[in-house]
């Protein structure tokens, strides 16, 4: 079952139960959209674990990535349990529960790859894929009835250029001591044959550099060191330096060094540095892939960046892919650039980016190897979900059954079937507070941002008359014309405030229904909107 990452990609979050006993496999957020104005991350909603806390014994975090680690901090209050995670992952909750101030609220445990985990009634084992951050990893989950195998995120990159190699064997032993379901990753199942390596991003990366001779700026996304590390390479070759930009990219990179992914980083420099040397003899690698607005890419493209600068004729790559949902602030940013003459460079136009998620070919590799009896597919929108089921299917796999967030699915013993259904959300963090998505704020914010408000200020003095200074103000509406709405307001209003008897006019509740009806229809005609009314009502 899910609390969140079926039918969405992010908010990853999966619970197991076998006799009793639970196991939470990832615990990531997402980023809000323009449904929420105002805020940028959305957690799964876990309330269920209150249900389950005395059973609940791990959770296990598959890999660094926000979507399946980035809630775990926000969370810290509430999880009993160990957490399990990679030296890199761990790293990175660490830097985030560090900043919340909550480092010793997790009894954090690093997972040694080449150790089983023994739970009560699982015993969890890791096998080496590949995707787009270091230290991913397939788990299985052996239990009584049978094992499992939750994939994670992974792609088959037969050129690694960071960390071990993609284990085929594990896969194929698996498939040869008989898998019961193989619960796994979709994001790519939609896109026809195989996805190409980081390898050869690398090579491009060296091409590209050498067409150029002044400043490059590339953009990509944090957590990926392996192109960061091809970036450095790519430079080095061309005789160029390389600045980082932007605080989570350093974060990462600190990360990184501090798990011996990477060991040096000779050819960096800070960004004062940057500043003072030719811009043929530059590459800055920065934040801002998604457009978002405090990245370094935003700062720099807005002339707004202490340190870098832009010119014409420089150069940006973005060696990233758009996330569904961002494709406007980054055509805005690119949009931007072009204004002023800088070249841009895209996955569209040059091998500047791999995904980190197999394609269709590989996904059907991969159940050739295990063959397992039911497959359920996750992490992926609902087309990503049918993709996947169709192509377990294409492979002879017995059963296939796509799931919702909340449906829970009984594996064994027996047929599987759906076994009921739990209520599941978002949260969304404002601060470093959670509030429910369905909160009257945000409903507030919501409306606010589409109809405007109108603010009503009327005092009633002691004997009940009204006392003629009325204030009325608005937001978020076209100017106009206060004194006429104001003379409006007051004829239509006293009128039917004068109808009232005496019980009716000492309710405030009353008399703000009344006076929302009155603004809404004076402005009926000139808006064709239905702003919200606020009243303050002071009685004197
Ligand atoms: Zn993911
Ligand atoms: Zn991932």
């Amino acid at each position: 079952m899910s609390l969140g990452g079926i039918g969405e990609i992010g908010a990853n979050c999966y619970l197991y139960c076998c006799d009793g006993k639970w196991l939470m496999v990832d615990l990531g957020l997402t980023f809000a959209d323009e449904k929420y104005p105002g805020i940028d991350l959305l957690l799964p909603k876990i309330d269920f674990i209150k249900e389950i806390a005395d059973h609940l014994e791990a959770i296990i975090i598959s890999h660094g990535h926000e979507d399946h680690a980035g809630a775990v901090a926000f969370f810290a209050e509430k999880i009993d349990c160990p957490v399990y995670a990679t030296g890199f992952a761990r790293s990175l909750i660490e830097n985030r529960l560090k900043e919340f101030g909550s480092l010793d609220k997790i009894n954090l445990h690093t997972i040694n790859p080449s150790n089983d985990i023994k739970l009560k009634n699982f015993t969890l084992s890791f096998i080496t894929t590949t995707h787009s951050i270091p230290e991913p990893y397939a788990i299985t989950i052996d239990t009584n009835y049978g094992k499992l195998l939750h994939t994670a995120d992974w792609k088959i990159d037969n050129n690694p250029t960071l960390g071990e190699s993609f284990d085929i064997n594990a896969f194929q032993k698996i498939g040869n001591e008989g898998l019961l379901a193989l619960i796994g990753d979709s994001t790519n199942a939609d896109i026809p044959g195989f996805s190409k390596s980081e390898d050869e991003v690398r090579e491009e990366l060296i091409k590209v550099f050498s067409r150029y001779n002044k400043r490059i700026v590339i953009t990509c996304f944090s957590s990926n060191i392996a192109r960061m590390e091809s970036i450095a390479i790519a430079a080095k070759k061309n005789g160029r330096r390389v600045a980082l930009v932007g605080r989570s990219m350093k974060k990462t990179i600190e990360a990184a060094l501090e798990n011996n992914i990477i060991s040096e980083l000779s050819n960096f420099i800070t960004e004062e540095e940057a500043s003072l040397i030719p811009s043929e003899n530059l590459v800055v690698i920065c934040t801002g892939s998604q457009g978002e607005k405090r990245s370094a890419l935003y700062r720099i493209a807005y002339n707004s960046h202490r340190h870098i600068h832009l010119e014409k004729n420089d150069l940006v790559i973005f060696s990233s892919r758009d996330i569904p949902g961002n494709e406007k602030s980054i055509n805005n940013l690119k949009n931007l650039l072009i204004r002023q003459r800088v070249e841009i460079i895209t996955s569209d136009n040059d091998l500047v980016h791999v995904s980190g998620h197999g394609y269709a070919e590989e996904i059907k590799q991969l159940y050739d190897w295990t063959r397992p009896m039911i497959s359920v597919p996750i992490h992926g929108e609902a087309k990503h979900l049918l993709a996947h089921s169709q192509l377990a299917q294409s492979c002879q796999v017995p059963i296939t059954r796509i799931l919702e967030n909340g449906k829970c699915i009984k594996l064994a013993p027996n047929e599987p079937e759906i076994h009921g259904i739990i209520e599941t959300g978002k949260l969304i963090v404002e601060g470093r507070n959670l509030y429910d998505s369905e909160s009257n704020f945000i409903k507030d914010r919501r409306r606010f941002s589409f109809e405007g408000i109108v603010l009503v200020t009327i005092i009633i003095n002691e004997d009940h008359s009204i006392n003629k200074n009325i204030k009325i103000s608005a937001n978020g509406l076209p100017n106009f014309d206060d004194v006429q709405i104001i003379n409006d307001f007051k004829e239509i209003f006293i009128k039917d405030y004068l109808r009232l008897n005496i019980e009716k006019k000492s309710s405030d509740q009353l008399l703000s229904d009344l006076i929302k009806k009155c603004i809404r229809q004076i402005l009926k005609n000139q808006l064709l909107k239905k702003p919200e009314v606020k009243s303050h009502i002071i009685r004197i």
